[in-house]
């Protein structure tokens, strides 16, 4: 979602003062508007617009040509964009980067065109289509519009699933610091990360803690991607790489077990097997931490709320609250010690076996 709509959406939220918030008929006009942008976002993000802006203003012409467009198209689809602030558009239909189309570069820090790639894919756009059917039924519209899970189809389907893991590496970047700022890790002697996709945010948990040994568990193809990614690393001696299946086993021996945006993934019943397994794995005395967006139970703008959304039709999971937190953790025999916010939307959620 761009951060306009967030303001947006901030800007109506009822917490807002009256003065702030935009006329209501304005407010729904530009939510209902805000998925051409996403879809516009998308489209020039996996054309690279923006990479081929790096070096300085070009015209629409060289740009299309560049990126194998029609030239026509390609201006109308800038030109909009550069109307919210997405790239400018200076005389003679010449364009430049702006800060927000900056971070459609590929390799800048806080790059989201690997996400912008993952929002607007025609097999993510068309499950977000089906909302209808999630809401109806209550299952994820994703199984009814590809015939498998998401995750089944992710394995399934390479280019997808590449998508996907980058976008999900990308996400994590954006907590790095954030997160280490806000949790000491150099309490523990081996970090086991759970289902940590290509190790983004392990690899630079490592790199920032002395004598921290980590273990990266993911499905086996995911792991095989992380083996190419991190072999060039840096830390690449520290941390071991395990597959399998998280509804069967984890790796075991870990004094402390990190999961990011895993347990957000699935309802209840399935968080509490996947809890379960770490608990069996675990060392005595070890901590179980997740990293999730935890959901106010105030009438607010929480970007939660719409993460929830989004897994409600994809994987089937749901974003919870403290409260559901608390309860899930009891019930797979963890006790929550602390919610640690961080500066980041996503908040540690720490455990120990009771
Ligand atoms: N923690 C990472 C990835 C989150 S996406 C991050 O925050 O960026 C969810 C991850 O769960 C994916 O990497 C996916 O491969 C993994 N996963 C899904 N089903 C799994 C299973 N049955 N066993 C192990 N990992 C699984």
């Amino acid at each position: 979602m761009s951060t306009a709509v967030l303001d947006l959406l901030e800007d109506s939220s009822p917490s807002k003062g009256k003065e702030s918030a935009a006329p209501p008929e304005v407010a729904l006009m530009q939510m209902l508007f805000a998925p051409l942008a996403a879809q516009a976002i998308h489209v020039v993000a996996k054309l690279g617009v923006a990479d081929q802006l790096a070096n300085g203003p070009r015209s629409i012409n060289e740009l299309a040509q560049e990126t194998g467009s029609d030239a026509s198209s390609l201006y109308r689809v800038l030109r909009a964009l550069a109307s919210f602030g997405v790239f400018a558009e200076k005389p003679n239909k010449v364009f430049e980067l702006t800060p927000s189309a900056d971070l459609l570069r590929t390799d800048v820090k806080g790059s989201l065109r690997d996400i912008a790639a993952f929002m607007g894919a025609d097999w993510h756009w068309s499950v977000w289509g089906q909302l209808s059917y999630s809401v109806r039924t209550g299952k994820p519209a994703w199984d009814h519009v590809h015939g498998k899970a998401a995750f089944p189809y992710f394995s399934e389907n390479k280019e997808a699933g590449r998508i996907f893991d980058d976008a999900m590496s990308s996400n994590s970047s954006l907590a790095i610091d954030a997160l280490l700022k806000a949790y000491d890790f150099s309490q523990y002697g081996i970090l086991v990360e759970v289902a940590g996709g290509h190790g983004r945010l392990l690899s630079a948990i490592v790199a920032a803690t002395h004598g921290l040994k980590g273990i990266l568990f993911d499905q086996p193809y995911v792991i095989e991607g992380a083996g190419e990614k991190l072999k060039n690393s840096p830390v690449a001696s520290r941390i071991e790489l395990q597959s399998g299946d998280f509804f069967v086993s984890v790796p075991r021996g870990g004094d402390a077990y990190l999961m990011k945006h895993i347990i957000h993934d699935w309802d209840d019943e399935r968080a509490l097997s996947i809890l379960t397994n770490v608990k069996r794995a675990m060392n005595p005395g070890a901590k179980l931490l997740l990293v999730e967006v935890v959901i106010t139970e105030e009438n607010t703008a929480d970007v939660g709320k719409f993460v929830d959304l989004e897994m409600l039709v994809s994987p089937g999971g749901k974003e919870r609250t403290a409260q559901e937190y608390d309860e899930l953790f009891a019930r797979a025999g963890f006790r929550l010690t602390r919610i640690i916010p961080t500066e980041s939307p996503y908040s540690v959620i720490e455990g120990v076996a009771s």
